[in-house]
């Protein structure tokens, strides 16, 4: 058996088989995970159901547990970062942040009003509107970030009422796993279920008859399956997908500021996340001076295994993933691309990837127009804004972009040209759990957080009372 167990209905949950899972800083297999049968599948999906009831009769309840569970985030810090380093690959410090941000976004959800609304309060009616649970949500989340997009689903579902299956990614499953059981004390059984396996899984979550609500994180190819499954029974969704952000450097900006704050917004997360800019477009008198600014920090921040100190940038998470960063840098570099910084695989075991900087690259390639989700960052000359402009949205993806320059109201004007659901001005990735997030096109279907990602965990219900009604 595995150390580590699925939740449901509110106990560990042992399984016969389990699978491996790979440190991506050495490559090897270091711990298993429990593989989720069908039958408890069902059993997960049976315990939310039941726990629902419940749940939803009382507001006070749902604050007070989740008040709770973001306490036991915090206080349990220092147990679930190593383990999130292990699977995930990212540094201790930013493992450690990534569990301060779930705390933080559920204490947010626990304090956030949910103040009824009148419509209409006159001889005629009293019209409210309430928001209703949904019932059973599906929780399915990528291996960028597992605990943090967890609890951006967690947060608002429980809060409305719903219960909840949860099922991570099968590359980083150890430290969800591990949040199951710590919740299990935290909330009625049922409430939260924590499952794991692999994409297999995840497609029976979607189609299975009992959740009516699916809260999906990852790409798009997988978003536009999930969205399939949904459809036969008209189940909800939020697909919160991929993205290609660009980041629009103006004529007025100042190349060193730029070079550094475009690094940092590129190579976050050794790239892997989901609005990391992904590709710079940058005006020709600027372009030599902001293209070496970034390469300098590229040959300079230290990457390795995130459990030494001062490392900065892990590995690649996984090998698929690894071996398309691979692909992407190596088919620029054949197509004229100049690697200013980096090119190419680390000599070492794990999925190390030199920090890469291409110059002299353009769209039409590949990774420029594609997801690379990875530590390589294409940079691109105009000399045209307007053209500029164009060609950060000739593209399926709109999940959140970036414009840079001193005149920040001209910036504002370019930002709002921008086909995506965050765009930001001097600066990148700026995320909070009041400000919706969500993506134009393909980059998804509906936003999380705030009151808007509150909302899509909830039917919207008119209360209509008559005051000319005999009765
Ligand atoms: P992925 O789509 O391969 O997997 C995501 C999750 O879906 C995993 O848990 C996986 O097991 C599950 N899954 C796979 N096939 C499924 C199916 N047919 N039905 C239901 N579930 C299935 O994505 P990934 O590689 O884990 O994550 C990287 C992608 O996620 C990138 O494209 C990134 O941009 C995107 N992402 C988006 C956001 C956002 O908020 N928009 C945040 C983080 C990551």
């Amino acid at each position: 058996m595995s150390d580590y167990v699925m939740t449901i209905a509110g106990e560990a949950a042992p399984t016969e088989a389990t699978f491996g899972v790979v440190n991506p800083a050495t490559g090897e297999v270091f711990a298993q995970a429990p593989e989720c049968t069908a039958e408890q599948l069902d059993a997960a999906y049976d315990a939310a159901a039941k726990a629902a009831r419940d749940w939803k009769a009382d507001e006070g309840a749902r604050r007070a547990c989740l008040r709770r569970a973001a306490d036991v985030l915090t206080a349990s810090a220092g147990d679930l970062a190593p383990v999130l380093t292990a699977e995930q690959g990212k540094p201790l410090r930013d493992a450690n942040v990534e569990v301060v941000a779930a705390s933080i976004w559920t204490q947010y959800f626990a304090n956030l009003e949910t103040p009824a609304q009148v419509i209409q309060d006159d001889d005629k009616a009293r019209v409210e509107l309430a928001r209703r649970p949904l019932g059973v949500v599906a929780a399915i989340t990528p291996w960028n970030f597992p605990l943090t997009l967890a609890f951006w689903k967690i947060g608002p579902a429980l809060l409305a009422g719903n219960t909840l299956v949860l099922k991570p990614s099968p590359f980083t499953p150890l430290a969800t796993l591990k949040v199951g059981e710590l919740l299990r004390d935290v909330f009625p059984p049922g409430v939260v279920n924590v499952i794991s396996g692999g994409d297999e899984l995840g497609a029976k979550m979607t189609s299975h008859p009992v959740p009516r609500k699916i809260s999906f994180t990852g790409s798009v190819e997988t978003g536009k399956k999930v969205a399939q499954s949904a459809a036969p029974d008209l189940k909800r969704v939020t697909l919160e997908l991929g993205g290609n952000d660009p980041a629009i450097v103006l004529d007025d900006a100042d190349p060193a500021a730029v070079a550094s704050a475009i690094f940092a917004g590129a190579f976050a997360n050794n790239g892997q996340v989901c609005s990391a800019i992904k590709r710079v477009y940058i005006p020709e008198a600027l372009y030599d001076d902001v293209v070496e600014g970034l390469a300098a920090q590229a040959r300079t921040i230290k990457v390795g295994d995130g459990t030494q100190e001062g490392v900065k940038l892990g590995p690649i998470n996984n090998r698929p993933q690894y071996e398309r960063v691979k692909e992407l840098v190596g088919d620029a570099l054949s197509r004229g691309a100049t690697a200013v910084a980096g090119g190419k695989a680390m000599d070492r075991p794990g999925y190390f990837f030199e920090p890469t900087v291409l110059a002299g690259v353009s769209d039409g390639t590949r990774i420029v127009d594609e997801e690379q989700f990875g530590p390589a960052l294409p940079v691109v000359p105009y000399r045209n804004l307007a053209d500029a402009i164009d060609r950060a949205n000739a593209t399926h993806f709109g999940l959140s972009g970036s414009v840079w320059g001193a005149d920040t109201d001209r910036a504002a004007d370019v930002a709002a040209q921008l086909e995506c659901g965050t765009a930001w001005v001097n600066t990148h990735l700026a995320l909070a759990p009041q400000q919706p997030f969500g993506g134009f096109k393909w980059s998804g279907i509906g936003v999380e957080n705030g009151p808007w990602g509150l909302a899509e965990f909830c039917e919207l219900q008119v209360v209509y009372r008559s005051k000319t009604s005999s009765t």
